[in-house]
């Protein structure tokens, strides 16, 4: 494996909200020499070798995906952060790989290196007729990134990220590296463990732990997805009245006596709402996407004068309010909006072409809450109410629906999910107005986590509060997998803040 050792001492965000002082940052890439599994293996090897030399070294080192998540959870202060996004190599995967009792049919599933990005995923596929399953937003994080989190969409009866995730390669010491997946749902014969010079490991809880595990379980060299046949989107976003009957479908999710949506009654795969604070009575922004069988035959979606597209949210265009003043954030935010938003009807897409790459216009903060569906419109009450009493919030409030997942410490844990997002411009005012609120939904016992990617506030009593045994559940699990030593080296801050270090 090639290992550039760029000597950078320092290391910025995706949104320019932090900078991390460094020991260094490597960027390892595959032998191109080699064939693709050979290079494979030997990116295994030279893994290895890394966290051997930060052992001897005593250096604590990181895997950094894209570098989009907010917190300093891909960081380690005077540690060796990892550039992963040129391990990049995908294998697709014959029926001599897959044990006899998966119920997948291997033309469904993937192999993929861990620094490939959803976009290099998803144009490979488009090429054989598929998709992946879901997605967030955009598609710029690597996949091994976007699992880590627990990142989500809108796809309130499929889930998240993780959810598509099926086997994991992990290199999780000096002289191990495993493969994991579910003793329930197996996936790998033993030639595919062979050939990857391997081990096997089968076991639910480890691979629901491992899922989610924000860089702190060793180095995810290889992950295998499921992925499904080609599918468009049809997608509509229009503004109708914030009343009753819109909070009955926030809070149940029942489509059945619907009115104003594009299709009637028909059951979106994604529907998303965004609530402007400053215009309550102009109605709320319904995002509504149905699934249709792919065709060639169909425009692809269009961004608006702005440069936003269909799949666009918030973060795309709420940077643009950093830095004025509290007087007229109201007036900036209906402006903005107004700009900004694209309202559209019925645009037809493939998943990777609605939920594209994001540019992103100044610096903002998002915090993405998740709680108990039918808990949907009671908190929206919360935050308006909050938002009226206090400097108001310059930015948005919006709400996506997922299903829980089964990662021990993903945040989607409720089996019907709302995640209401709070994107605001980088301010002292919006931390304050975040604390507000989650403060305020422990005082009204409402039960609630935060993305691990985004704004959030965490604590051992918080996180206690949160997840409950799941959280000994994630550290038995992190501790069978590494060794003293290796835990040591994927250490961080926010682990240690978190009582999670142990
Ligand atoms: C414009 C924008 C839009 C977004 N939209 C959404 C959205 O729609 N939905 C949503 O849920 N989130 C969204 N997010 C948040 C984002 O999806 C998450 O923060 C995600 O984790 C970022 O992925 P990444 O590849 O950048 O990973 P990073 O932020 O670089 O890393 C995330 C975690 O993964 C770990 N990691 C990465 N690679 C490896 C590896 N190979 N082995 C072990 N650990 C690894 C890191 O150590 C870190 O702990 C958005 C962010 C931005 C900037």
């Amino acid at each position: 494996m090639k290992v550039v050792k760029t000597a950078n001492k320092s290391w910025e965000n995706r949104h320019e909200v932090f900078v991390e002082d460094i020991n260094d940052m490597y960027i390892p890439g595959n032998e191109s020499a080699l064939d693709a599994l050979d290079s494979y293996n030997d990116a295994t090897k030279g893994l290895q070798q890394l966290i051997a030399d930060a052992i001897a070294n005593n250096t604590p080192l990181r895997a950094l995906g894209a570098g989009w998540s907010w917190p300093k959870i891909a960081t380690v202060k005077n540690g060796v952060m990892l550039d992963t996004k040129q391990l990049n190599t995908v294998f697709t995967i014959s029926a001599q790989s897959v044990s006899p009792a998966c119920a997948i049919e291997p033309r469904k599933l993937l192999f993929a290196q861990s620094g490939n990005c959803i976009w290099e995923l998803e144009r490979f596929l488009f090429n054989k007729g598929m998709s992946l399953r879901t997605s967030g937003a955009s598609n710029g994080q690597t996949i091994a990134g976007a699992m880590s989190t627990c990142t989500h969409g809108s796809a309130f009866d499929f889930g998240s990220v993780p959810d598509f995730v099926v086997g994991l390669h992990i290199v999780s010491g000096a002289n191990k590296h495993v493969w994991l997946e579910r003793a329930s749902a197996p996936i790998a014969s033993q030639q595919f463990i062979d050939n990857l010079q391997t081990e096997l490991i089968s076991d639910d809880d480890l691979f629901n732990a491992a899922l989610v595990s924000f860089g702190s379980f060793g180095i995810i060299h290889g992950v295998m997805i499921e992925t499904e046949d080609l599918f468009l989107l049809e997608s509509s976003m229009e503004r109708i009245p914030y009343d009753d009957g819109l909070k009955h479908i926030m809070d149940t999710l029942d489509f059945s006596q619907a009115t104003g949506l594009p299709n009637g009654t028909e059951r979106p795969f994604h529907f998303s709402v965004l609530v402007n604070p400053h215009d309550i009575d102009g109605g709320a922004y319904v995002t509504t996407m149905y699934k249709r069988p792919y065709t060639t035959s169909y425009s692809k979606p269009v961004s608006n004068t702005a440069g936003i597209g269909p799949g666009d949210d918030a973060p795309s265009f709420i940077g643009l309010l950093s830095g004025m003043a509290p007087i007229i954030t109201p007036l900036m935010v209906n402006k903005v909006l107004a700009a900004s938003l694209n309202i559209h009807s019925k645009q037809i897409g493939t998943l990777a072409e609605i939920f594209s790459n994001t540019t992103l216009r100044g610096k903002l903060l998002s915090a993405a809450i998740a709680i108990p569906l039918a808990e949907t419109s009671r908190v929206a009450d919360i935050l308006i109410e909050i938002n009226k009493d206090g400097n108001p919030f310059a930015g948005l409030f919006s709400f996506r629906f997922v299903k829980g997942t089964k990662a021990t410490l993903g945040f989607i844990k409720f089996p019907q999910t709302c995640v209401f997002e709070l994107d605001a411009a980088f301010s002292n005012d919006t931390h304050l107005f975040y604390e507000r609120v989650w403060t305020r939904l422990e005082a009204e016992n409402i039960p609630f986590t935060f993305h691990w990617g985004k704004v959030g506030e965490l604590n051992p009593e918080r996180l206690d509060y949160m997840y409950g045994d799941s959280i000994d559940k994630w550290l038995q699990a992190r501790q069978q997998l590494l060794d003293a030593d290796t835990r040591k080296i994927f250490n961080n801050a926010l682990l240690q803040q978190w009582g999670m270090d142990a």
